[in-house]
């Protein structure tokens, strides 16, 4: 069997493109050495899957920032505001990743989206009045000549009509179908311009084909590809991923493309798709499948028994040639298990990164009697410190435990009159600017520089600092700014039991931006309370002075498990409701150590909504809103609850998000729209809520009267009883000046609205 990769990480195993990129945008080195990097990186990456014995090796999945915004260039979809700065390519590139600073003002980067279910995001494309569709296939050209240069025939891939369409954004009165057939004459060409180049085949990628699709998306992806396929004078694999292809298979296979990938890991329906449509057998005789069978998104081990069956059933139903491939692209797993000298071989032989899925495929493909009794063995092994108490406690758990009383509508009477806080209380969302100081600290402790004396000592002086300085600016709920923290999520994973750490296990999650997700790696448990001494601590500067509550700082368990790499053995709703147990018991702790506020951030519960409608529940809010209710089920009365999410889009699940039964809830809402301040009144929402009012993630202040302009909007569709103040989200990115006179305005804008 052949093997096929569909694209490869390229920011480097140490991370040398971003540091490469960075140096440019400050302007320590040309553009020239920049270049060069990215051709090592790029070699590299073709060598490697040479060696591994890939067939199917792409070009053009590198990119400075991201395949989409290359994907705009590539078409001319550039917004006349960027097109006016009059920059090289390259600068003009970056200034619509990054934004642009003139002397004339200052321009905003295009914004991001999270890139389907992963943690990768894209920079969404913007259609102007003014753009012009007009092909410009140099990167693509010098990508495969380079790949040439190096041994290496590559299939070029490029990201296709349909799903670069869907996620663009419209700013001008022409809509979509109004560039449809244009941009399918592109893509002719491109066709017609690989094809002369030598290549044998081009991959397109369709993974919106993923998403439901309506009749009138259907019909947008017939018509452009009726056009594409015009005279074609190359092989077309087209290439699905991240779920299955069910509102669409039919059509799909009468196309006439001559390979389609499919993924067999996270499209549930995939095999059952091929099953029911048995016909195709007739069909599919000259079509490639291209099997995503190692999974491109976690980094565990492939099964190669599971896998060997269900190959073989596969190949009962598709009559054309099958091709080994990863599920999706494997930007989204680190370089190399090889980069891994601290973690124990015992932990590791479980462990592949990019480099090892190379392997796999070979070894699935070659089938070997040995190599497949070793993978045996590997998934035989007791490999996982399994918990039995804590599985029989899961087993055990009823409705109770999911279900605070007495009712939300009892509590708030209760901690209104136990709180008695103004009218639009002030608080924020956690994190005080972590200074270099702050960061020196945790570094200097871990490297066992100074002494956990001298890290607490440290941090408890910081802390009685932030909470001075938020009665100073006169903040009714505080923080104790969480100066002990890195990561929201690393923090509790080092904590707690169960998981492991990467030292070099970098994802990039956009342009320059990497993360290391911690591995679960067994059953999860707390040994001992986390946050209880600093919590303690701050509440008693508190105490001393303004008497005023400081909310104890959690990290909810659907967060955690989203931003980890969780294990396969066991469902992803197992794991969450470890982490919940595990995070209340600290919620109790808390409690019981005079806590009265908490709050459990859920920054990431949206990301791994399902993609389709259909599997919302069946596959994620069933256990995810009930892990939430797990940590804070057994508070008392007047315990209040709080809750944070980095984001607002949340109207398609505004009920679930009510039905997390906390008492108060903040969000990001500065940059928003009345949306979801229309939505909130019309469900009658019952949490008490916190929409942000100014947007941290840039050091300008906000003025008085602005915050108090959109505290105004607010109160139109908040009940007065129920809004809170504060910012967007977190502070530690911020500078301690701005943060200070930011916040300042914030309480000065409560007072004036209060009246
Ligand atoms: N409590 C965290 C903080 O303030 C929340 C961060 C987040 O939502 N991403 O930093
Ligand atoms: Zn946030």
């Amino acid at each position: 069997m052949k093997k096929s990769v569909i694209g490869y990480p390229r920011v480097g195993s140490k991370r040398e493109l971003k540091f490469a990129l960075e140096k440019y945008f400050r302007g320590e080195i040309p553009i020239e050495e920049l270049i060069k990097t990215s051709k090592e990186l790029r070699t590299y990456s073709w060598l490697v899957q040479k060696k591994a014995g890939i067939d199917f090796i792409s070009s053009n999945d590198f990119s400075f920032y991201d395949n989409m915004l290359d994907t705009s260039f590539m078409l001319g979809v550039i917004p006349e505001r960027y097109k006016k700065l009059c920059l090289s390519k390259p600068d003009t590139y970056f200034a619509m990743a990054r934004g642009y600073q003139s002397k004339n003002g200052d321009l905003t980067a295009l914004p991001m989206k999270k890139w389907f279910n992963t943690n990768y995001h894209y920079i969404v494309p913007e259609f102007d009045d003014k753009v012009e569709i007009r092909l410009d296939d140099s990167k693509i050209v010098e990508e495969y000549k380079e790949a040439l240069s190096c041994g290496v025939q590559t299939k070029p891939v490029v990201i296709g009509p349909y799903t670069f369409l869907k996620l663009s954004r419209f700013s001008g009165k022409k809509q979509l179908v109004d560039f449809a057939k244009e941009i399918s004459a592109a893509y002719r060409n491109l066709l017609k311009n690989v094809a002369c180049l030598g290549a044998k085949w081009i991959q397109i990628d369709e993974p919106a084909l993923v998403l439901d699709m309506t009749d009138e998306d259907k019909k947008l992806f017939k018509t452009m590809y009726n056009d594409v396929l015009e005279e074609k004078p190359i092989k077309i694999l087209l290439q699905t991923y991240f779920g299955d292809v069910r509102d669409f298979f039919d059509e799909l296979v009468n196309f006439d493309f001559d390979g389609i990938g499919l993924d067999f890991v996270e499209g549930k329906e995939t095999f059952e798709l091929i099953k029911k449509h048995n016909e195709i057998k007739k069909q599919s005789g000259t079509c490639l499948l291209f099997a995503g069978i190692v999974n491109g998104k976690n980094i565990w081990r492939n099964n190669y028994e599971k896998t060997s069956i269900l190959l073989e059933e596969i190949e009962k139903y598709w009559k054309g040639e099958i091709v080994l491939s990863t599920s999706c692209s494997l930007l989204h797993v680190p370089y190399s298990v090889k980069n891994e000298e601290k973690l124990d071989s015992t932990i590791l032989e479980h462990f592949a990164f990019a480099e090892e899925k190379l392997i796999e495929l070979s070894e699935i493909a070659a089938k070997d009697k040995n190599t497949l009794e070793k993978n045996k063995k590997l998934f035989n092994k007791q490999r996982i410190l399994e918990d039995s108490l804590l599985k029989e406690k899961i087993n055990n758990l009823s409705k109770n435990d999911f279900t605070r009383l007495p009712p939300f509508a009892e509590r708030e009477v209760a901690q209104k009159k136990k709180f008695k806080l103004p009218l639009f209380p002030t608080t924020t969302i956690g994190s005080f600017p972590q200074t270099k100081e702050v960061r020196l600290n945790r570094a200097n402790f871990k490297k066992g520089i100074i002494s956990k004396e001298q890290y607490i000592h440290f941090n408890r002086e910081k802390i009685a600092e932030c909470i001075a300085l938020q009665e100073k600016i006169g903040l009714d709920v505080l923080v104790h700014g969480e100066y002990e923290r890195n990561d929201m999520v690393e923090y509790f994973g080092e904590n707690l039991e169960g998981y492991v750490f990467t030292q070099n296990g970098w994802v990039q999650s956009y342009g320059t931006r990497c993360v290391k997700p911690p591995v679960i790696w067994a059953d999860i448990s707390r040994k001992n309370p986390i946050t209880v001494e600093w919590s303690k601590y701050a509440q008693s500067c508190a105490n001393k002075n303004s008497k005023k509550s400081v909310k104890g700082m959690l990290t909810g368990p659907v967060t955690i498990l989203n931003w980890s790499f969780p294990r396969e053995d066991i469902s992803l709703k197992e794991s969450a409701f470890q982490i919940a147990l595990a995070i209340r018991s600290e919620v109790l702790d808390l409690e019981a150590n005079g806590i009265g506020m908490i709050q459990i951030d859920e920054a990431a519960l949206k990301e791994k909504l399902p993609l389709r409608k259909a599997d919302w529940y069946s596959e994620y809010l069933d256990w995810a809103i009930p892990a939430f209710n797990l940590v804070h089920s057994g508070c008392r009365l007047e315990t209040q609850i709080h809750t944070h999410m980095c984001y607002s889009e949340f109207i398609p699940i505004i009920q679930d998000i009510d039905n997390m039964d906390a008492d108060v809830i903040t969000f990001e809402a500065s940059r928003s729209n009345l949306e979801i301040l229309q939505a909130l009144k019309e469900k009658n929402f019952r949490t008490e809520v916190g929409p942000g009012v100014y947007d941290i993630h840039s050091p300008r202040v906000p003025s008085v009267e602005e915050i108090v302009k959109a505290l105004e909007k607010m109160k139109k569709y908040i009940p007065e009883s129920k809004l809170w103040v504060n910012p967007d989200c977190g502070l530690k990115t911020r500078g301690l000046v701005e943060t200070e006179a930011a916040l300042k305005n914030l309480v000065a804008a409560a007072k004036k609205v209060r009246g």
